[in-house]
């Protein structure tokens, strides 16, 4: 679909006309099917502010922040990644390992990581267990 700012000749009325591409539109006007919705005068133009340039300035707005939303999606999968090779996942296990570490002394290579509740990550750190919660993308989310 395409919008276009038409105007019209005889009563300078403008008005916005949606058409299915610009060809439609020529053929339209070709047909002299386009006519003025005020005085229905078939002198009608499109408007020299062409919305389509408004468009796709929008459109390049819009692009311009998905990049910067993948930018930073991609920071978080490199981070994601970081974390995978450096800590052991443990799974919905976290706060049992996480006690588990802090209270047994428990001899761990790897850090952990894991899901755990916003209860948990108080309980935790009311135990005095400090974690860190961090940005977590799955990798069927788009
Ligand atoms: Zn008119």
């Amino acid at each position: 679909m395409i919008k276009y700012n038409l105007f019209c000749k005889n009563c300078k009325n403008t008005f916005d006309s949606w058409f299915s591409s610009s060809k439609e539109y020529a053929k339209l006007k070709r047909h002299n099917h386009i006519n003025c919705h005020e005085c229905g005068s078939l002198d009608v133009e499109k408007s020299l502010m062409a919305p389509s340039i408004i468009s796709s300035k929008v459109k390049k707005a819009e692009s311009l922040k998905n990049n910067k939303y993948i930018k930073v999606k991609n920071k978080i999968k490199e981070y994601q990644n970081f974390v995978k090779q450096n800590f052991h996942y443990v799974g919905d296990n976290f706060a049992y390992e996480a006690r588990s570490i802090h209270y047994d002394n428990k001899k761990n290579e790897k850090g952990i990581y894991g899901s755990a509740s916003k209860k948990d990550i108080e309980e935790l750190k009311e135990e005095g267990i400090q974690t860190e919660v961090i940005p977590w993308i799955r990798e069927n989310d788009s």
